[in-house]
């Protein structure tokens, strides 16, 4: 086994804290990865990273394998050497971006052909390649080749997204040659909570060391999500690391947290970030506002980030407004920073079973008057 997962404390929602040991370093759970697309956190270097408390990261296959490729990678040490990042990385499939990004695709059970977004180049992957190349990169956790359908795919479409992400998962793990690296299986099914537990059951009979929910927060109203979480997540394996794939912001954080997720990935508080929305204890505030054109204290008062102890708000939307590359940075370490400090305020409240006054509190203030949901 080359992952250890261990839970110290759970809730009576399903919520629950523990630890996942991984090649390169134990990590605290629940745990959000911000992505490194191109293998890298946009603007942040790993030393930042780990200074403003992020404990894994994620990196795109499609994207690398793309460029530079994934041999490039694996001869300057792979990713951990290629990127300077040492700590635990998982890399996707590139299902997604294969399905979102990439035009002309032909899909069958072999796999999915497609051009390349970049220079029109047509590739293909197959759940084998895409074992290969993660292989190469050398990340901590990969996946297999998943379909992930558009979420207002219905029946037989979804029945058929199901039906091949099975077959691929099977021909994932038979490809498997690297005993340091493990492997989730990806339960598709979109909202049809009966097609989803019937996926799950497949493949919890496979040997994956963690299972994702995939095909989740595509579109759908977040009320589905929730929904299909509450009668999903507690019968997934409860031994194993639960990861939900594509979800970042704090509201969904918090509730799939509450009902037993494990780990999360999005590029919500990078992006976020970039467009000059900042994190805030009293909710997401544009800094492009004039109301912070004189503002001389920092973005978040209670924040301890090194955006916050150094940087005023006017300067910061001087420089976002002025497109200057620091600008960029700064608020995307001041939202990495917010996001790693939901997380550990989550974690002990799991632990000193304060899960739901935690919920209650974070809601009426970051969300002003919404109320959590139902
Ligand atoms: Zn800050």
């Amino acid at each position: 086994m080359t992952l250890r997962f261990g839970i110290d404390a759970t809730v009576a929602t399903g919520g629950r804290s523990g630890r996942l040991w991984t090649p390169h370093g134990v990590v605290e759970t629940p745990v959000f990865m911000p992505v490194g697309t191109a293998g890298s956190v946009k603007g942040v270097d790993p030393e930042a990273l780990a200074g403003v408390g992020v404990e894994m990261i994620l990196a795109n296959t499609y994207h690398l394998h793309l460029r530079p490729g994934e041999d490039v990678v694996a001869d300057i040490g792979g990713l951990h050497g290629f990127t300077g990042w040492r700590g635990p990385i998982l890399t996707d499939s590139g299902g997604f971006q294969v399905f979102s990004l990439a035009a002309l695709r032909t899909l069958d059970d072999d796999g999915v052909r497609f051009q390349s977004h970049i220079d029109g180049a047509h590739l293909a992957l197959t759940p084998e390649s895409v074992v290969g190349i993660q292989e190469s990169l050398g990340a901590d956790i990969i996946m297999p080749l998943d379909h992930c359908p558009p979420h207002d795919a219905t029946g037989g479409d979804l029945e058929a997204a199901v039906r091949r992400t099975t077959l691929w998962a099977r021909r994932s793990l038979a490809a498997r040659r690297r005993p340091d690296q493990a492997m989730f299986g990806i339960v598709q099914g979109g909202v049809d909570v009966a097609l989803r537990r019937r996926h799950l059951d497949t493949l919890a009979a496979l040997p994956f060391e963690g299972y994702a929910l995939g095909g989740l927060s595509v579109g759908e109203p977040l009320e589905e999500m929730y929904r299909v979480l509450a009668r999903v997540a507690p019968h997934m394996p409860g031994d194993r690391p639960r990861y939900l794939m594509g979800v970042g912001s704090p509201d969904a954080v918090i509730e799939a947290v509450r009902r037993g997720i494990d780990m999360f990935d999005s590029v919500y508080p990078t992006r976020m970030g970039r467009h000059g929305t900042v994190m805030t204890a009293d909710g997401p505030m544009n800094i492009r506002n004039a109301a912070h054109a004189r503002g001389a204290g920092p973005l978040d008062p209670s924040c301890d980030c090194p955006t916050c102890t150094g940087f005023s708000r006017a300067y910061i939307r001087h420089l976002i407004k002025s497109r200057e590359i620091l600008g960029y940075r700064l608020a995307t370490v001041h939202n990495l920073a917010f996001m790693a400090r939901l997380m550990q305020n989550l974690r002990r409240a799991l632990r000193e079973d304060a899960l739901e006054a935690f919920r209650t509190d974070f809601w009426r203030r970051y969300y002003r008057d919404v109320p959590p949901p139902g």
